[in-house]
């Protein structure tokens, strides 16, 4: 599933058409999360790209005022290409100077127009950039829930997924486990620092390609892949050797979620 740094390369890799402006929308296959209606894109249509924004998981095309919502969901995919590239193309939305295809082969992404996309923004402030580390360190350590369901909540942190959740816990050394009120301030501060360092690696490495995300760049025929998997420390590893201490990854169920850890750098 994207996360933050797989949708912060999808906003990057779009910035090109900024400016466009957007000349028709096809809504081949409707069927996403929320069933796509061509009426949806109206208040769009003929305007100019203004911006390109990404909040969480969640990536914003700013019409003017009026914006359109993407969430990538399972294996969503926004790709500056033609419509049959894909059997799987739900939304084409023709701009002035390139075609942007909204794919999905499971269905589990969405767009959002106007009012049910601004209601759809996560609570939580941007795991990149943590802009009020009192308030976060605070609702982390009034939570009994464990440092990583914490972590994967959008209402508290927008933008962390499984795969980020794991690598930030072990690069701050806290055991995924721990219950957030035992987690310490100075420990909280170390996570928070810790976590937008790994987003900002990730972004570096263009994201993660473990099961099949890609972006595509303006010019460029091909699909690119992400290259942070090759540097995960512990997420897909289990039963390897830390990279640290040489002590062997373990794999936890967590609230039902796959979870990585060294138990000796991970207190
Ligand atoms: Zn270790």
């Amino acid at each position: 599933m994207p996360e933050l740094p797989e949708v912060e390369t999808v906003r990057r890799s779009l910035t090109g058409l900024i400016g466009q402006t957007l000349q028709r929308v096809e809504v081949p296959d409707g069927r996403l999360r929320y069933p796509v209606r061509l009426r949806q894109f109206e208040m769009a249509l003929g305007q100019e790209l203004s911006a390109l924004r990404r909040f969480g998981k969640y990536l914003l095309l700013d019409f003017g005022e009026f914006s359109l919502l993407f969430h990538l969901g399972m294996t969503g995919r926004l790709l500056l290409t033609e419509p049959e590239a894909s059997a799987y193309t739900k939304v084409v939305f023709r701009f002035s100077g390139a075609t942007l295809c909204f794919i999905d082969v499971r269905r589990f992404a969405f767009v959002l127009t106007g009012g049910a996309a601004t209601k759809a923004l996560p609570q939580g402030g941007d795991a990149l950039e943590v802009a009020d580390r009192q308030a976060l360190i605070a609702r982390i350590r009034q939570s009994s829930a464990p440092i990583k369901s914490i972590l994967l909540n959008q209402k508290i942190i927008a933008g962390i997924g499984n795969i980020y959740a794991s690598e930030m816990l072990f690069a701050a050394g806290i055991a995924p486990q721990r219950k957030g009120k035992r987690i310490s301030i100075a420990e909280a501060e170390r996570l928070i620092t810790a976590g937008e360092k790994v987003l900002r690696r990730a972004i570096d490495k263009k994201g993660s390609s473990i099961s099949d995300f890609v972006y595509s760049l303006p010019g460029e025929r091909a699909y690119s892949s992400g290259a942070y998997q090759k540097e995960f420390l512990v997420y897909n590893r289990a039963g390897e050797p830390c990279k640290k201490c040489g002590a062997l990854i373990q794999k936890t169920v967590l609230s039902g979620r796959s979870t990585f850890s060294c138990k000796h750098c991970q207190k």
